[in-house]
């Protein structure tokens, strides 16, 4: 069996978490490797067409900037690059940043390797060998077969914990009642009048007279078409469905589901709204987006009220701002709880760490926090932040050094983040 054992980090899944993983880690000195099971980086980014950065910014008059350091790397690659961005405010204040997730890929691609990262596309995580509380190596897989790859430190930025689970690391399904948020099905949609705003009223109102005509197979009555300026196509967020799990039986039933769906809610904009009458559906997914599904049990928990508190840590590796954005109704808008208005909240390192597996962070949505500060952490600015952190924090445990809170902080200052 192939086997490959010259890594000091190796960082598990390529999204947004992955990805500043890995660049946190190498830039720290770490020879780092990045496995990732689909064609190209992004992760839901660019897998489930989610194509908007939230959690950049603090809400309010005064938009502060939170997220640096490999965020921010990100964000200068789509300008250098003069890729399609526009960064706005949303009726209730939010800075959003939309991008094209074709940009994406090819950037994160460049990014990567100009940094000096070792990447693996098409590989799979399927087990990995764990002795005295630490992991020693990874089983991978691609289509030449298995094999093994060893390293001194790990992140699990699978979105899924799957590296967790396979560690044995504690961890759950969903929030305190083990339920989690609807995933959704991202469909783009063209021949879009160029200025024609299409509202959730409009959306809402077209899928009531579909129902009343007949027409079946909605989850959700109401959401949103998200269309740049002056553009004829946008992003809808519509078809959804309740996980209870990951299994390939229950995944196929959502996507077979969802896309059903899809063509549902086209066929209803193109009977009841006028201006619609001509739209298409070019892309689904290309699979479904999952908002919410297992995470760790941290060797600390952040909570929905320190969120909301804006509370500060002597342990932060980084903030987050964005309101808890919790997406469990059929009507199909999501329901807010916001963080103080102007103010950043402090994520501890804890919440990256277990205390079963010593030598792993986890990263992304997989990190430590009750059902309300998960709906805040979950955004990919966010998940910068605690990517980036966990590939710092690996990087320097993999090194002869003992790696300290004040270690981690310094280093991630001194890559441009803001602790
Ligand atoms: C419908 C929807 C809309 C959203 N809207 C927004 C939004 O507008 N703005 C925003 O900022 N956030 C939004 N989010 C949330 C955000 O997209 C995600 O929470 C975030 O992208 C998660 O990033 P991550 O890096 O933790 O995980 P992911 O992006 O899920 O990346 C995990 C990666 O790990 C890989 N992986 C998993 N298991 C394995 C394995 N065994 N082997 C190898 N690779 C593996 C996956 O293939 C994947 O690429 C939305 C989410 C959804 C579902």
């Amino acid at each position: 069996m192939r086997s490959i054992n010259k890594y000091d980090v190796v960082v598990v899944g390529g999204g947004a978490a992955g990805v500043a993983a890995s660049v946190g880690a190498a830039r720290a000195g770490a020879k780092t490797l990045l496995v990732e099971r689909n064609p190209y980086l992004g992760g839901s980014a660019t897998h489930a067409g989610v194509s908007s950065f939230c959690g950049f910014y603090t809400r309010g008059e005064s938009p502060q900037q939170i997220t640096g350091g490999v965020g921010n790397i990100v964000l200068d690659y789509l300008r250098r690059e003069q890729a399609d961005i526009e960064i706005y405010k949303t009726s209730i204040g939010n800075q959003i940043i939309q991008f094209e997730s074709e940009d994406l890929k090819y950037l994160l691609d460049t990014m990567l390797q100009d940094e000096g990262v070792d990447i693996l596309l098409h590989t799979h995580l399927i087990g990995c060998f764990t002795e005295n509380g630490k992991i020693g190596r990874l089983h991978l897989m691609d289509d030449e077969g298995d094999y093994w790859v060893s390293a001194k430190c790990f992140v699990d930025a699978s979105g899924d914990a799957n590296l967790a689970r396979f560690a044995g690391a504690p961890i759950r399904w969903g929030g305190e009642d083990q339920s989690a948020q609807f995933a959704t099905l991202m469909m783009r949609i063209e021949n879009i009048p160029e200025h024609f705003k299409l509202t959730p009223a409009i959306i809402q109102d077209a899928i009531e007279k579909a129902i009343a005509g007949g027409m079946q197979g909605f989850s959700k009555q109401t959401g949103l078409i998200l269309k740049k300026t002056g553009k004829t196509s946008g992003i809808a967020i519509l078809p959804s469905y309740k996980l209870n799990s990951l299994a390939a039986s229950e995944l196929t039933k959502a996507e077979q589901n969802t896309r059903k769906q899809a063509r549902a809610y086209i066929e209803a904009f193109r009977t009841y709204i006028p201006q619609m009458k001509d739209c298409v559906m070019v892309l689904s997914g290309p699979r479904l987006g999952i908002r919410e599904s297992r995470r760790i049990i941290g060797k600390e928990v952040l909570t929905g009220s320190q969120i909301i508190e804006a509370q500060k840590s002597d342990n932060a590796i980084g903030r987050g701002a964005w309101p808890s954005e919790a997406h469990n109704s059929e009507s199909g808008l999501a329901d807010y709880i916001f963080v103080k208005e102007g103010d950043y909240y402090h994520i501890p390192i804890g919440v990256l760490e277990n205390e079963t597996i010593s030598n792993m962070w986890s990263a992304g949505r997989t990190i430590s926090v009750d059902k309300v500060a998960y709906s805040s952490i979950r955004v990919m600015g966010t998940c910068f932040v605690t990517g980036h952190a966990a590939g710092v924090a690996a990087a320097l445990s993999s090194s002869e050094k003992r790696s300290t809170i004040k270690s981690i902080q310094d280093e991630l200052k001194r890559q441009g983040a803001f602790v």
